[in-house]
């Protein structure tokens, strides 16, 4: 298995190729922007390995990585965490409903209004980026299994 800093350098690494792809295709400058962002985030703080207690996403939390304890509670390390598709949408959900939680804190302690609609022009993009380093972590972590199965038949 790879570890959490190759995955990070492969994620990031090929960050430049993706925005290039993605302007080469026509996108415009603020959803490659919007993109970008999602995909550091997405790098960074969303790892699949969200399902171990201690991994390198985790202790990027820092003082909140304590609300990631749930999550590795609820998924065992490289169950459907690390399936393609819905892996990242496990995590994409579990931030949503964190947020949401705090967002309604924040209503009824203080007032602070929920908005009012999404803004999907932005909201696609960020999605898009927050989704592709995730699916690169799960597509290097088969490479490198399959690879070492080959190996090891020689
Ligand atoms: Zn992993």
């Amino acid at each position: 298995m790879p570890r959490g800093k190759a995955h990070l350098a492969f994620e990031l690494g090929t960050l430049p190729g993706w925005v290039a792809l993605g302007a080469a295709a026509g996108a415009d400058r603020a959803p490659l922007l919007f993109f970008t962002g999602g995909y550091i985030v997405g790098s960074l703080f969303l790892s699949p390995d969200l399902d171990l207690v201690r991994s390198d996403a985790s202790r990027r939390w820092r003082g909140a990585r304590f609300l990631w304890r749930p999550y590795a509670a609820l998924f065992r390390h490289r169950g459907i965490s690390h399936s393609l598709f819905l892996g990242p949408l496990t995590r994409v959900l579990y931030l949503a409903a964190l947020g949401g939680l705090g967002w309604g804190l924040l209503h009824v302690v203080g007032g602070v209004p929920f908005p009012r609609a999404i803004p999907w022009g932005s909201a696609l993009p960020v999605l898009g980026g927050l989704y592709l380093p995730q699916l690169l972590h799960v597509a290097l972590d088969r490479t490198v299994t399959f690879g070492k199965r080959i190996l090891r038949r020689g």
